[in-house]
């Protein structure tokens, strides 16, 4: 592959921007090795968490509110700021620098004080991932295709971070491993799948203003997202199994995955397994055009006879 390939398929990576003349033009694979290492004792400590761009998923945002115990919303404004996702207009947040000295506000002089709980985007550095399919490829009944040969990693290699000249060894597996980025992975993907297949439409396709808020909503705000399932009309429209209503009333992690599978089908008409508009509503909406498209027909007859009438005054 070459640089201008391999940077052009690496920008699309979510995450902390980069400068694509730090991305290492080599493809790497699970198995292949990098020389990496970040303690305390490195001479650049807390370099990297600061004067950058961290997207944050809805993942991210669950377990930092989680770890500072605080609502969505007052996260949402005291950490974060509003940015496009991958140069397309879903929009989404990041976390806000502090002002006096443009660093993150988790880092200290001591490291980074939600280490355990960092974002996706901390976690990946120095070993980038990009994937192929953007589309958002699936198989005949609807799984996820995954396969090795679709996605590559690459190394990151910033002057200022001296992690590179450390001599401990991993492949690239391992380090993956070792950051629980494949947790990660899993958590962040479909969520990713929606960013990419947006970015594949391009321009030309246009997302309502509405969809976009239902996108950043159920993006940035879970607790904002269950008041819509369980407080609205929600319920009387869609036919959602028993099981998992209880689920999503509970569990903040399947009501995330749930939100994808809403936002799938409402930005996209993505048929998903978990929820299905009711008969009833799709009976009720059917009925709705059709009496629009009578009152079409009535007044363009009325037009018709009117310019008739019209003609043969005229006459
Ligand atoms: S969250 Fe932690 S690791 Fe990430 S930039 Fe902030 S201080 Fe650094
Ligand atoms: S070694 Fe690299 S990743 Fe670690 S603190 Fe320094 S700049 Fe950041």
């Amino acid at each position: 592959m070459s640089e201008k390939d391999m940077n052009a398929k690496a920008k699309t990576l979510f995450g902390k921007e980069r400068n694509p003349s730090n991305i290492q033009p080599v493809k790497l694979s699970l198995d292949s090795k990098l020389k990496f290492r970040c303690h305390p004792g490195v001479s650049c400590f807390t370099a990297c968490c600061g004067n950058i761009k961290i997207i944050l998923t809805p993942y991210d945002i669950l377990i930092l509110t989680k770890r500072l115990q605080i609502q969505p919303h007052e996260f949402l404004q005291k950490y974060t700021m509003p940015t496009y996702l991958e140069k397309t207009d879903m929009p989404g947040v990041m976390i806000k620098m502090r002002e006096d000295d443009n660093k993150c506000p988790f880092v200290t002089p001591d490291g980074c004080t939600v280490y355990t709980d960092r974002p996706s985007a901390c976690r990946y550095y120095p070993v980038g991932m990009a994937d192929f399919r953007e589309g958002g490829s699936k198989d005949t009944k609807g799984n996820e295709l995954v396969s090795e040969e679709e996605r590559f990693f690459f190394l990151v290699k910033e002057d200022y971070c001296k992690g590179h000249y450390e001599d401990k060894e991993w492949t690239v597996g391992e380090w993956r491993a070792d950051q629980g980025v494949d947790v990660r992975d899993d958590m962040n993907k479909k969520w990713l799948r929606l960013i990419m297949r947006r970015k594949s439409y391009g321009h030309q396709a246009t997302l309502s203003e509405q969809a976009k808020r239902m996108f950043f909503m159920a993006s940035t705000d879970l607790a904002h997202f269950r008041k819509f399932v369980f407080e609205s009309s929600f319920l009387q429209t869609y036919d959602i199994d028993p099981a998992t209503i209880e689920k999503i009333r509970e569990d903040d992690v399947e009501l995330m995955f749930f939100s994808f599978d809403y936002l799938a089908n409402t930005l996209f008409g993505a048929q998903m397994s978990t929820l299905k508009v009711k008969d009833k509503k799709i009976k009720e909406k059917v009925q709705e055009i059709k009496e629009r498209q009578d009152d079409a027909v009535i007044s363009a007859v009325k037009d018709y006879e009117d310019l008739k009438a019209a003609m043969s005054e005229k006459k």
